[in-house]
């Protein structure tokens, strides 16, 4: 008989789980608390290893991408609120692919209906798990539909916690998220903007950056930009009392230039913006007897990591790998899974120590350290740049 998966949440990772375990043979079901599926959101860059896995997972082909051509142009804004050439996130290492969150899930939303040759995978909204009974011969799991009030019980083969940050099931199943949520004393806001900051051009990415603070601009090549604020702060729970943008305002207020204020403003006129403090998820182990944590759930490496969407999707192909190479053995399929993402998700997470410096440097040394590091490497593109134009040029 086929087996069949509860899978919880219909974020990256929970969409790429379910997909997984269609290939390995296995029937999903999703269940999902909001009354819909979510659209738009931040910007996401998607790295190799992300669009590896999309491949792997037969979506690569349903991806909208939206880089401007040489990854646009960066621009960093200085102290004396001048613009000159600076790195943009496009431009490092591996050419990320210039995406909103949305892209990535409505590819998956295509993959999840199926397409003729694999079958339509069940979604059901406004839907959670209320309690999760793992008997050790199945997981039985009492379910809360929110639309009609109805609870009722299902018995599931495994249950794949795909809910996020503060992942409830992880909550249910391993314990407090004080055990397993690192606190990084930062705040974000994301958000879309209705316009480029005035006098750049559409698909410029810009970059104020000071100590405590950094506020960007990345810019796409068929949409409007969104925009990322960040904060140090060590009174993360005073951030969540009063207005949210007064908590911003406050932050940024001796930061006058044209990105900050655009930024401050779009937001008072934009109604859906994201704004959380930033945590790590840190467990020694993925997986308890039939039940298994994925993407944000399991591992959140936080946006400085550039990687979340990557490796939500890496996990759900993964998993599916595994499971396939493991038919009959599923604590095998999860020890194989849990051994093969571990070592690059625990290396992304002290990377993104360092990243955060470039996101929003600590203090003044790290700010004029951060300016000088992004300089040479900028001088160092444009040489780069300039060589294979040269080059293209001679041989033509
Ligand atoms: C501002 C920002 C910028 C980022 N930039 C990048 C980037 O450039 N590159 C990159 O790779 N990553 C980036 N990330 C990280 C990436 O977006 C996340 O790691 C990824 O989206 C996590 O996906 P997820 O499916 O694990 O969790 P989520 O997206 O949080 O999805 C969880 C889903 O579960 C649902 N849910 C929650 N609780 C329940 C419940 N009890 N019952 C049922 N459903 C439930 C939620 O409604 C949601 O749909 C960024 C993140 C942020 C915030």
């Amino acid at each position: 008989m086929q087996k069949r998966a509860l899978v919880v949440g219909l974020g990256i990772a929970g969409m790429s789980a379910a997909i997984g375990l269609r290939q390995a043979g296995w029937q999903p079901v999703i269940v999902e608390r909001a009354p819909e599926r979510r659209t738009g959101g931040y910007f996401v860059g998607l790295m190799p290893e992300g669009r590896q896995a999309a491949a792997d997972l037969g979506i690569a082909g349903h991806l909208h991408l939206r880089n401007p051509p040489d990854g646009g142009k960066a621009w960093s804004l200085t102290r004396r609120g001048t613009r000159e050439p600076g790195l943009g996130f496009l431009h490092q290492p591996g050419d990320p692919a210039a995406v909103v969150r949305g892209d990535i899930e409505a590819a998956l939303w295509q993959g999840i209906r199926g397409d003729g040759t694999s079958e339509p995978i069940a979604v059901r909204f406004a839907t959670r798990p209320v309690e999760i009974d793992d008997t050790g011969a199945d997981v039985r799991v009492l379910l809360e539909d929110a639309g009609t009030g109805a609870w009722y019980r299902e018995s599931f083969d495994l249950v794949v916690g795909a809910d996020g940050l503060r992942s409830n099931v992880r909550r249910t199943v391993f314990g407090p998220d004080e055990h397993y949520m690192t606190a990084w004393d930062a705040i974000i806001c994301a958000f879309q903007l209705q316009e480029q900051v005035p006098t750049f051009q559409e698909a410029d990415s810009i970059i104020s950056a000071r100590e405590g603070r950094g506020a960007w601009v990345f810019g796409f090549a068929d949409r409007p930009p969104t925009a990322l604020l960040t904060y140090r702060t060590e009174d993360v729970q005073g951030q969540f009392t009063g207005s949210r943008i007064e908590r911003l305002r406050t932050a940024f207020s001796d930061m006058d230039d044209p990105v900050v204020r655009h930024a401050l403003s779009s937001l008072e006129q934009t109604p859906d913006f994201l704004f959380d403090s930033v945590h790590q998820v840190k467990m020694s182990r993925w997986s308890r007897g039939k039940v298994v944590l994925v993407g944000d759930a399991a591992w959140c490496l936080n946006l400085y990591s550039g990687m979340g969407a990557s490796s939500a999707l890496r996990g759900g192909a993964e998993l599916g790998r595994a499971l396939r190479e493991h038919p009959d053995d599923l604590d095998a399929a999860l020890t194989a899974w849990e051994s093969r993402l571990r070592p690059s998700i625990t290396r992304h997470q002290r990377i993104a120590r360092v990243k955060q410096q470039l996101f929003v440097p600590s203090n003044r040394p790290a700010e004029a350290l951060r300016s000088v590091v992004l300089r040479l490497a900028s001088a160092a593109r444009e040489r780069r740049s300039a060589k294979a134009r040269t080059a293209k040029a001679s041989a033509s």
